[in-house]
């Protein structure tokens, strides 16, 4: 661990939402991380999310979006991937807070005797807790500036505490403690005008929790003009320069590129009284016109099951998927074209994958249960027969695995444990101790979660793909390819490439060049490692495949 500066020394910025929740928060919290990192800062980003859930692993990705794991294991929101991608750089497990966590944590402490028989409240305890949680996980990354994006809307009942923990430290550091509130800004088709009242309420309701904003983000569809600008300025109270006009732009990694326009950066670290110069975009830039410059599209078929969505959008459930497939293609000098295919349609109609036939590429990621997978048997089936380039991640993985096994070992009940325990072979099962802990329902913590090295087979598409010997990949499910086929497995010809140090987990499985131009499927999720300034291994060689 770094050595620890001087407390006082830390920088907190915290981003808070005005009028309505998916103006982009978030993006706007990562690229503001990814200008003050361009300066030279150490720099964090922590999520607070006002949710009672202990983690984000119990939420279902068609209401909640996808749970992105760290290395640490700690199951979270989206957020945090992109936090990752736009800093480049791995985070640490206090740098995600739910209100579930501070909630436990206090209660199991009162239960311990731990608050010396005083009467425990919200205020001020878990107030506290929380503002505990945000010195700590500032303390622990060293950073000089520690952002923190606040979930939910203000004026949430939800977020309250977490609203009260940062106007407290305000109150302890006031120098060192900056607000920025993201608004959004609606022009009415009627009236074919920009409004800037909701934005004042926001900033009323803000003032009411004794907060003042520093700084506001006018999210809206177009550009601020300088007479809302100064109306912005003048009504909420904050200084004109402070005022950063956020259009809508073409994609998300222009965000960080259009606030630095406005200077951001600079007016930024000048009011935390650390002004250095200005920050140097350059590596940003030159992947942000990548994006730009590639012409040939590649035809991606993404096969899963997480598309009938509740509150989020289909993109939301296989977030680092689709980033990871887009930093790949970009860094091959093609176009991604993603093409969303339910595997249900396949289950009682395996000839019907005959018109995967003109996509470049086939992708099965991650999933739980058992609807639909008799679809992605046929599909992958037929990507291995049709040698169509192939890439299944995790669920994507241990199903290749059985297709296989039926297919070509002709074990015809081949299958896995999660869908029929009582099938003659298991080709996927579970370990001794997970089982133990099923049968405690402690579903929770009943999978193997976050990173876990692999060590690679000399020879592999994957040893080729990642150059070295050992790798470290994040994880997230309850089920492992059984060790009683692996044998009967490589004799058909399935190669496991990845397996853990011990040799007993198997990581990655996949078929030799001779066999086919790309076939091959991970245990672990390398789409929570992709990241824009380094695209991952594995999805740069699928890609390659896929673009010849
Ligand atoms: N359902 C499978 C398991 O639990 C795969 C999980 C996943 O794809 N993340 O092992």
């Amino acid at each position: 661990m770094a050595v620890r500066k001087k407390k006082n020394n830390r920088k907190f910025i915290f981003v808070v939402g005005g009028v309505m929740s998916g103006v982009g928060k978030g993006i706007a919290t990562a690229s503001i991380g990814n200008i003050l990192q361009a300066m030279g800062k150490n720099v964090s980003l922590m999520k607070v999310d006002p949710y009672l859930n202990v983690d984000a692993g119990t939420m279902n990705p068609k209401e909640h979006g996808e749970v992105f794991v760290m290395d640490n294991g700690l199951e979270t929101d989206q957020d945090m991937g992109n936090y990752e991608r736009f800093l480049d750089r791995d985070l640490i497990k206090e740098d995600y807070v739910t209100s579930g966590m501070v909630y436990s944590d206090v209660i199991e402490k009162e239960r311990n005797l731990q608050y010396n028989g005083e009467c425990v409240e919200a205020i001020p305890h878990v107030r506290d807790n929380i503002i505990e949680r945000y010195k700590r996980s500032a303390d622990l990354n060293d950073s000089d500036i520690t952002i923190i994006e606040i979930g939910g809307t203000i004026g949430d009942f939800n977020n309250a505490m977490f609203m009260d923990a940062a106007r407290v430290l305000k109150l302890q550091y006031p120098d060192d403690v900056k607000f920025v509130l993201v608004s959004y800004l609606p022009i009415p088709k009627k009236l074919g005008e920009m409004k800037t009242k909701p934005t004042q309420n926001a900033i009323r309701q803000l003032n009411s929790y004794g907060i003042h904003a520093n700084f506001v983000i006018a999210r809206s569809e177009a550009s601020l003009d300088s007479v809302r600008k100064d109306k912005i300025a003048i009504q909420c109270n904050v200084q004109k320069g402070h005022v950063i006009s956020a259009p809508d732009v073409e994609s998300i990694y222009d965000v960080p590129l259009n606030f630095e326009k406005d200077k951001i950066g600079e007016l930024m670290t000048k009011s935390l009284g650390i002004s250095n110069g200005k920050p140097n975009m350059s590596k940003w830039k030159s992947f942000v016109s990548k994006t730009k410059s590639a012409k040939k599209e590649v035809d991606i078929a993404v096969v899963g099951k997480y598309f009938d969505t509740g509150d989020f959008t289909l993109a939301d459930s296989y977030l680092s998927v689709i980033e990871a497939v887009k930093y790949s293609a970009y860094h091959n000098g093609v176009v991604p074209k993603l093409h969303w295919i339910n595997s249900k349609k396949y289950d009682n109609n395996p000839n019907a994958t005959k018109e995967l036939a003109k996509f470049d590429g086939i992708i099965v990621p991650g999933g739980f249960g058992e609807t639909g997978i008799e679809g992605k048997l046929a599909v992958i089936k037929f990507a291995r027969e049709k040698k169509i380039p192939y890439l299944g991640l995790c669920y994507g993985m241990q199903l290749m695995t059985i297709e296989y096994a039926r297919n070509v070992l002709k074990l015809q009940d081949a299958n896995t444990a999660e869908i029929n325990p009582q099938a003659k072979d298991l080709i996927i099962d579970i370990m001794e101790d997970q089982k133990r802990k099923l049968m405690e329902k402690n579903m929770g913590g009943s999978m193997r979660l976050g990173a876990y090295p692999a060590i690679l087979k000399k020879g592999t598409i994957a040893r080729e793909a990642y150059g070295k010997n050992e790798v470290s990949e994040r994880h997230r499910h309850r089920y492992e390819v059984n060790n009683a086929y692996i044998e009967a497995l490589e004799k058909a010809g399935l190669v496991f490439s990845g397996t853990s140090k011990n040799g007993e987990l198997m990581e990655i499985a996949e078929l030799p060049k001779s066999k086919h131009p790309f076939m091959l499927g991970t245990q672990f999720h390398p789409e929570f490692k992709a990241r824009p300034l380094s695209p991952h291994p594995l999805f740069n060689a699928f890609i390659k495949a896929a673009k010849k």
